[in-house]
């Protein structure tokens, strides 16, 4: 079994794109540890104890929805300098600005495209330098 060089961790409620995400890293990024939380609140407990080098994290959540975790994830001083995905169904341009000026790293619109949601967390993961992948 290969090594897991990398942990990111996806927050969302939905199982069918869970069961997809699941399916992406499996096949694409084998040497990705994925955690994986139904809730923000679970997500930031896990991001807190596992300090991940990438959260996905969708917006629309029961309970504390994706702009108020990050904001929690930015206010703490082990987990503000982790990257951090938005997902979400939404799809307009001023959500998508509205997500980059909150401090999202990226913003990726659902249903996903594997292969840009897989060349998006190779960037935010290994930097431009893909070369190392
Ligand atoms: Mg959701």
């Amino acid at each position: 079994m290969e090594e897991c060089k990398w942990t990111v961790l996806y927050v969302e409620d939905n199982q069918l794109n869970m069961a997809l995400v699941h399916h992406i890293f499996k096949r694409n990024l084998p040497s990705v540890l994925l955690l994986k939380a139904e809730t923000a609140e679970l997500g930031l407990q896990i991001a807190r104890e596992a300090l991940p080098d990438l959260i996905i994290l969708d917006i629309g959540l029961p309970g504390l929805n994706g702009y108020e975790a990050l904001e929690i994830l930015q206010q703490d001083q082990a987990t503000c300098h982790i990257p951090v995905l938005a997902t979400s169904a939404f799809a307009q341009s001023s959500d998508i600005e509205k997500a980059r000026k909150k401090g999202f790293a990226e913003y990726i619109t659902k249903p996903f495209q594997v292969k840009a949601f897989t060349e998006t967390v190779k960037r935010l993961l290994y930097g431009e330098d893909l070369q190392k992948i």
